[in-house]
């Protein structure tokens, strides 16, 4: 099994049995690590532990409809943070608020199915955070990624979730992660995990229409398919009956070069030579991705991962798990069998 998707069961474990779990984010530009733990099984010791071992502020990560029933406004409209605070809570007639039994109380309160803005008051000790309506695939926040893995894991969505410093109480680096990692006995997990894991299983894709084609290069079916998170549209150009072990090609779409002939790239001369190799083949199919208007649009390394997953879920809807791939860059071979797709050949196209 890829090794993301290990990391990901490993973390379930523990957050089952009520053990926390670090997570990280590789790619994002500083050192951040947050300590989180399913809000269900919060107490005063694990609350205590946030505050000695990793001493950032304590936060309960929600869903975006479990702040709706609480009516907690956001502490800022400015679209400035990432991180979408709401106003700070307590629980009603508590003593004062800051204790870790006070804050264990608080966080029982507010995540109880039945709990109502009546039993909480603003300001508080525990600083609640808005994850987003599609969480990790729509922003890679540590809120969203824990709201997420909460749900993966089947629990109550709700999470506490706390930034780790260190002695110093700046942030962590590697080397003092791994080891408050091993010190504690508690699993490392990156966000792009978590985004892989609901890449793999989620079935993101919608069919939108089918028709006949009729090209210079002979006749395809072309599908038109949506993805449910940007609601952007994609084509599948067909040729035969799709079946294990057809041509495959992903080809992300460029306006330079697919339709004003760009000379500057070699994005027409690999979608016509793609298309005239699936002409004759019995059974092979064309990936198309529209793609969005950026600077450096034919600057493909930066392809997204998600054209993979969505092209392997088209696949698997065929029952198609191995092809034969032309490719420009290594790395969409790579994806493909992240996503469960085996590459039986491959054939390089000039990127
Ligand atoms: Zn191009």
């Amino acid at each position: 099994m890829e090794q993301s998707l290990e990391r990901i069961n490993t973390a379930l474990v523990s957050l089952r049995k009520g053990k926390m779990v670090i997570l990280v984010d590789e790619e994002a530009a500083n050192n951040e690590a947050h300590l989180i733990l399913p809000a269900e099984k919060v107490s005063s010791k694990a609350i205590n532990f946030m505050s000695t071992e990793a001493k950032g502020l304590i936060c309960l990560a929600l869903d975006p409809n479990k702040v709706e029933s609480l009516k907690l406004p956001l502490m800022s409209s400015s679209s400035h943070s990432k991180t979408a605070f709401t106003l700070s809570i307590d629980k009603k007639e508590i003593k004062t608020g800051s204790s870790a039994q006070d804050r264990a109380e608080t966080i029982k309160t507010a995540i109880h199915p039945k709990a109502s803005p009546h039993d909480l008051v603003t300001p508080g000790h525990i600083f609640p955070l808005k994850a987003s309506q599609n969480g990790v695939l729509e922003k890679r926040t540590p809120s969203d990624a824990a709201v997420d893995l909460m749900n993966i894991a089947k629990m109550d969505r709700s999470s506490v979730i706390c930034q780790i410093l260190n002695n110093d109480g700046e942030l962590t680096n590697q080397e003092e992660l791994k080891f408050f990692s091993r010190k504690h006995h508690i699993p490392i997990l990156n966000i792009k995990d978590i985004i892989h894991y609901r890449l793999y299983y989620e079935a993101l894709l919608e069919i939108k229409n089918e028709k006949q084609l009729d090209t210079a290069f002979g006749p395809f079916t072309c599908l038109t398919y949506a993805d449910k998170i940007t609601k952007n549209e994609h084509f599948a150009l067909i040729k035969g009956k799709i079946k294990n072990g057809c041509l495959l090609r992903i080809h992300q779409g460029c306006l330079e070069g697919d339709v004003f002939l760009s000379k500057s790239c070699h994005c027409k001369k690999n979608l016509h030579d793609s298309l005239n190799a699936l002409s004759k083949e019995n059974s092979g199919i064309l990936f198309y991705h529209p793609e969005p208007i950026t600077k450096d649009r034919c600057q493909h390394s930066n392809l997204k991962i998600s054209y993979y997953a969505l092209a392997s879920q088209l696949l698997k809807q065929f029952d198609v798990t191995a092809v034969h791939v032309l490719m420009t860059h290594l790395h969409e071979v790579n994806s493909l069998k992240s996503f469960g797709i085996s590459v039986l050949s491959k054939t390089k196209l000039e990127p």
